[in-house]
């Protein structure tokens, strides 16, 4: 075979197991917002035949023997390079874990989660401390039959976000911390608060539509996605199905509507990919920083932009005349951006929402490095949210229990978020920079450009770059805090006069 034959054989088995990848995603969709009650366990045995279908095609020995050709072949292009690196990655994944461990680890995964959900019903972390202690043994041996002994965290962090590594987080992370730390602690010292009472009793109807317009405007198309409701909103699907969720409340009306607009941020990413690529590293996203960049600077550099509001406020007064009679658009304004520490930091504002990640960043790197042992986290966790935020939680369930994430063994996921944050911080300086009016598009309700420029620069390039090269190139500099610092100051810093 001509290595133009194994590489076309080669992408058309990768496009497959894919394809098998986004049925599961669809059945988990499904699960979340459709599925009777009754059956959970017929679903569970349709995701495990599922699973066990993929698994034996994504660690065919086929792939391995094209790998092998391709990689020996000094003419492949770039792109073609690319798809072959990212063949290689999941190849190994799928082929370098022996099957007992997948098997127990899968076992020691539904533990995890049932431990974590009692523990934090009883905030009772003790119960729990074993369980969590299993779980980053678990994830130190994946990463050792990976070839990653002595990098255990890295290889955590790469899982996520190809590319990246504790140190250069760590360094990314120290930084934003020195100037994040006051400008929380001067907003917080601020005279100017936001009226918690502007946005409330608003009936679900009325917000269905409002935040159906909204997405649209912003360039999702319904015809290639969805929106239902589901416990916790999320996004999954690619191509021409993309599946989003919310969840109404009526007495937060801003949660559904930013949880909306962030999950739209996901689904223009997935609907933008290459579609006659989908499955290989030239239409599938480049990780989860970058697809939290995408969802991040929708929802917030876009959506708390003064522009956004001049377009949408007109609309949003129409649908809710009775509740917004008494509201000025400046307290409009703030109250949509509104800036207070929580202890929670699914509940957290953009602000303060980037320590509660370096908070668990800094506690998983001494996890992994031996430093902290899993029965000091409790304490740990507890005297980080003090520096970092100072707020001292009351109890675990507040503190070290919060988050679902450890329960699972997902390691190495949290920094996604606030990198994600600078990522977007960064995309759009540069995006302002090349159109400086782009907020009077916004106040028109034209996001074609923006739209426009990411498709071409971040959604179409797929993975042939990790996140920092990626960065590198759409905007000219190396990936850095200063973006999101100067961000914060220039929105926050003028609400609050700080
Ligand atoms: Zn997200």
């Amino acid at each position: 075979m001509t290595n133009s034959k194994v590489y076309a054989e080669l992408t058309d088995w990768v496009k497959r197991v894919h394809l098998l990848g986004t049925v599961a995603e669809l059945m988990g969709w499904d699960e979340q917002v459709n599925l009777p009650p009754g059956a959970a366990d017929q679903r569970a045995a349709q995701q495990a035949a599922l699973a066990g279908a993929t698994h034996a095609a994504a660690s065919d020995p086929r792939l391995g023997a094209w790998l092998a050709a391709l990689e020996a072949d000094g003419a492949l292009t770039p792109d073609q390079r690319a798809v072959v690196k990212v063949a290689r990655r999941d190849y190994d994944r799928a082929t370098k874990l022996p099957p007992d461990f997948v098997r127990e680890k899968a076992a020691q995964s539904s533990r995890g989660y049932h431990a974590w959900a009692r523990a934090k019903a009883h905030n009772d972390f003790a119960s729990y401390a074993p369980v969590l202690a299993q779980n980053l043994e678990f994830a130190k041996r994946e990463a050792r039959y990976l070839g990653w002994e002595g990098r255990e965290y890295d290889y955590m962090i790469d899982k996520h976000d190809p590319g990246m590594s504790a140190g250069v987080i760590a360094k990314l992370f120290a930084e934003l911390k020195r100037d994040l730390v006051p400008l929380v602690r001067a907003i917080g010292a601020s005279p100017v608060k936001p009226r918690g009472d502007a946005l409330q009793g608003l009936p679900v109807e009325g917000q269905r539509t409002f935040l159906r317009e909204v997405t649209e405007r912003l360039g999702f198309d319904y015809q290639c996605g969805r929106i239902d409701v589901s416990l916790h909103p999320f996004c999954t699907g690619t191509g021409a199905d993309v599946r989003m969720t919310t969840r109404f409340k009526e007495h937060e009306p801003l949660d559904s509507l930013f949880s909306s607009i962030h999950e739209t941020g996901h689904g223009l990413y997935e609907q933008g990919l290459a579609k006659e690529h989908l499955g290989t590293a030239l239409g599938i996203h480049a990780g989860m920083a970058v697809h939290e960049s995408q969802s991040r600077l929708w929802e917030n550099q876009v959506a708390r932009s003064r522009g956004f509001w001049r377009c949408f406020e007109p609309r949003l007064r129409e649908v809710f005349p009775a509740q917004t009679a008494k509201v000025s658009s400046d307290e409009l304004y703030l109250a949509i951006n509104t800036v207070a520490p929580t202890l929670i930091r699914v509940d957290a504002d953009e602000v303060t929402y980037n320590l509660h990640i370096i908070l668990r960043f800094e506690l998983e790197q001494r996890l992994f490095s031996g430093q902290l042992a899993v029965t000091d986290l409790p304490a740990a966790w507890k005297a980080a949210a003090q520096e970092l935020l100072g707020l001292t939680p009351p109890n675990d369930r507040e503190g070290v229990l919060q988050d679902v994430h450890w329960s699972d063994g997902a390691f190495g996921y949290f920094p996604s978020y606030c990198l994600g944050n600078m990522m977007a911080a960064q995309l759009w300086y540069r995006a302002l920079a090349l159109r400086p009016t782009l907020e009077e598009d916004f106040a028109r309700g034209d996001f074609r450009w923006l739209l426009g420029w990411l498709r071409e620069n971040i959604h179409l390039q797929g993975r042939r770059y990790d996140m920092l090269e990626l960065t590198r190139r759409v905007t000219g500099e190396d990936l850095s805090p200063k973006h999101l610092i100067r961000y914060l100051r220039e929105r926050y810093g003028v609400l609050y006069r700080v």
